[in-house]
């Protein structure tokens, strides 16, 4: 498979927009959508465990349309316990603490697969236009108008402001 590091220009941030098992969403991707692949590579429990679910270098299902220069993680949860339907933050501190070492390591293999991270953002799914997004194929399980229930632009901006200084910084362990 060529590499597609450098064709990356999107990090993107999802809510599994529901709070059941990976395993319960991932059936739901092979018998009722018919995906062949996941539509993440990375999803994120409670409890702050990132499960792999694809390869970076393989393309994942989170954005119609643009999934070919995207990199997707989700984390567990994006809605009420109570109520499905209302989208909420439902992020916990491990939760948040995954998602920032997610990108990270996202962003380490971008670069060292020859991606120099200069057009890189880092996204919430619903971040991407409507009008720009028109196959609904992700629809309805998940709520495009408010994935992942915060602003990832803002929070991750630092990350994507004074070209990736704080990356080279950084040097976090990568930890897989
Ligand atoms: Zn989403």
């Amino acid at each position: 498979m060529a590499n597609r590091a450098k064709n990356i220009r999107y990090i993107v941030v999802h809510c599994q927009a529901g709070h059941g098992t990976l395993k319960s969403m991932q059936d739901f991707w092979k018998t009722s959508l018919g995906w062949k692949s996941p539509g993440y590579a990375t999803w994120i429990d409670y409890d702050g465990t990132r499960h792999r679910l694809a390869d970076y270098n393989a393309v994942t299902n989170g954005v119609a349309g643009f999934n070919s220069q995207c990199l997707h993680m989700s984390y567990r949860g994006g809605v009420l316990q109570e109520n499905v339907k209302v989208a909420a933050d439902t992020r916990t501190q491990a939760q948040k603490n995954a998602i920032l070492l997610e990108i990270i390591d996202m962003m380490h293999w971008l670069h060292e697969n020859g991606n120099d991270l200069q057009n890189v953002m880092i996204l919430g799914h619903y971040q991407f236009s409507d009008d720009k997004n028109k196959n609904g194929a992700i629809e309805p399980w998940e709520r495009i108008k408010s994935c992942p229930s915060f602003d990832a632009y803002e929070e991750y901006a630092f990350l994507m402001e004074k070209e990736n200084v704080l990356y080279h910084k950084l040097k976090l362990p990568k930890n897989r």
